[in-house]
């Protein structure tokens, strides 16, 4: 009997095949679904739209039975890594661990069956819980108001520097220019060329610091702000921070916090009381969101009090004791997301402060540090510590020592780490770091797992020393469902692959499915 039409769903059985495409998987006809017959009769589609906007022809979608479909989208599930699975200690990133009682609660038909549109008088829960989100991150924060529309850290900094512009162009000032570090993260010089300004680099001294005199030699008239991220991407608490501000205030620029490392300091230190005028928070980061998949997120902005007026609105306010209703604010620069932001986001940051209470945040900042300062005393027999001082929730150690004497890269030891069953560190960043590799445990890994990922890094060393160890490595990995791609030819000589499934020999030969490089 010969096969029916449609590729055999590559049975994990089967192993090694590469996984089909749902397009390879469609056989014309099969449905995921299926819905009793209404009785009603259908109206041609041409009597609807105009002739010319129809389709000649169907779109070529997949058409496959669910059967199949959660078999494929589980055979996915099964090869990928994820924060459920164990550690990933991928420094900036904050990949904790979220407890699953806060996707319980926002599966709440009282939270998620109410209608974004719904008038303020008949959504006085979600108003009253929205005020109260937004009264705790000021008082974390130290600022006096907030917006919980920007839908992630990056959202929040463009948010951020449209209200730095608004606030200088109301003084009928023109500043062209926002100061970074050079340690920042991508999203800060994006964010400022977005805004319309230009990033002027600032460079780390060797403590890990911002350099004081070549800050104030690059900050004057033309300063609109400064962004910073304190601790900084290195891990390390700006001890001049009151300095910095000094010298930007002083110029009469405003200080951003980047608040994507926040889990370090919450409920011990407010970026208020440090200077800042504009703060965003990760709540996806921070505050017991999952993340990695490419949201949703959410990134609030809270600000002093002289930038309330320009916050994006409307904005749910207080209007009386346990009355709200939407407001936007005078100066206002606009909506920057629909609706409220990302809200059941919002919800599980409100449990998330609500069950921790102060106390409790201040317990996950000294847990996030200790357990990442155990790790890099642990590691500091595998790599260099090129900024070495005690870290706060993060580290950055360097590979360059392993470059010089087996010829490996950081990113091979990310590589080879994913053999011994440990999620990668972040590799290439800070900028400032040869060879880096950034780990970040978070709060949420057990003294047992930090233990396993120090054992992996040694084991990964001392490999390097014996026989054909720094091939090896450099071959790694050999035990993930997908090896080494080379990624140059991905991105040079990339072959999508769609429509009519492929003959079975070109499906084994496709460059997705190539082995290492
Ligand atoms: C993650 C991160 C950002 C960007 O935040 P997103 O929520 O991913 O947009 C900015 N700065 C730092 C330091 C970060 O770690």
């Amino acid at each position: 009997m010969s096969a029916p039409g449609g590729v055999a769903s590559g049975s994990p059985l089967l192993g090694g095949a590469p996984e089909p495409t749902l397009l390879e998987l469609s056989v014309p006809g099969r449905r995921a679904w299926q819905l009793p017959d209404t009785g009603v009769p259908e109206t041609p589609l041409g009597t609807l739209l105009p002739a010319e906007l129809l389709r000649d022809a169907p779109p070529a979608l997949p058409e496959v039975s669910e059967r199949d479909l959660v078999a494929h989208v589980t055979r996915l599930a099964h090869r990928q890594y994820a924060v459920d699975l164990g550690a990933y200690p991928l420094g900036s990133c904050t990949m904790k661990y979220n407890p699953k009682a806060f996707d319980a609660l926002v599966a709440w038909p009282e939270l998620n069956a109410v209608h974004p549109a719904s008038p303020p008088a008949l959504a006085q829960g979600w108003l009253a819980l929205l005020v109260a989100l937004e009264e705790a991150l000021c008082a974390l924060t130290g600022m006096a108001a907030a917006t919980l529309q920007p839908a992630a850290g990056a959202a929040g900094e463009l948010t951020g520097l449209l209200l730095v512009r608004a606030w200088h162009h109301d003084r009928g000032e023109r500043r062209t220019e926002v100061v970074i570090p050079d340690s920042a993260h991508g999203t800060n010089p994006a964010s400022v060329r977005l805004a319309g300004y230009r990033a002027v680099t600032v460079p780390t001294a060797p403590d890990g610091g911002v350099d004081l005199d070549a800050l104030r030699q690059v900050v004057g008239p033309q300063t609109a702000a400064i962004m910073l991220t304190n601790p900084n991407t290195l891990g390390l608490f700006e001890q001049r921070i009151e300095q910095v501000a000094a010298v930007v205030h002083d110029a009469g620029g405003l200080l951003y916090y980047d608040g994507a490392n926040l889990n370090a300091i919450a409920g011990v230190v407010r970026p208020g009381d440090m200077g800042f005028d504009i703060v965003h928070l990760n709540l996806h980061k921070t505050f017991a969101t999952p993340h990695g998949g490419g949201g949703p997120g959410a990134g609030p902005l809270a600000v002093v009090a002289d930038l309330a007026p320009y916050l994006p609105g409307p904005r749910p306010v207080r209007v009386g004791e346990d009355r709200y209703d939407l407001q936007v604010p005078e100066r206002s620069i606009g909506r920057v997301h629909s609706w409220h932001g990302n809200a059941l986001v919002l919800a599980r940051a409100l449990a998330y402060l609500q069950v921790h209470g102060a106390d409790g945040l201040r317990r996950v900042a000294q847990l996030a540090v200790l357990n990442a300062r155990w790790l890099q005393a642990r590691l500091r027999a595998c790599f260099e510590l090129p900024y070495d001082q005690p870290c706060l929730h993060e580290f950055v150690v360097s590979a360059a020592g392993l470059r010089r004497r087996y010829g490996v890269r950081a990113l091979d030891v990310a590589k080879g780490l994913l053999d011994r069953g440990v999620h990668a560190p972040t590799v290439a960043f800070p900028l400032i770091v040869e060879d880096a590799l950034m780990f970040e445990p978070t709060e949420t890994e057990s003294p047992q797992t930090l233990w396993a990922i120090a054992q992996a890094c040694a084991a990964l060393v001392e490999d390097l020393e014996r026989p054909g160890g720094p091939e090896r490595l450099r071959a790694a990995p050999t035990r993930t469902p997908v090896r080494r791609v080379d990624e140059a030819r991905a991105a040079r000589q990339l072959v999508p692959v769609e429509g009519p499934p492929l003959p079975p020999e070109a499906l084994r030969d496709r460059p997705a499915a190539a082995g290492p490089s």
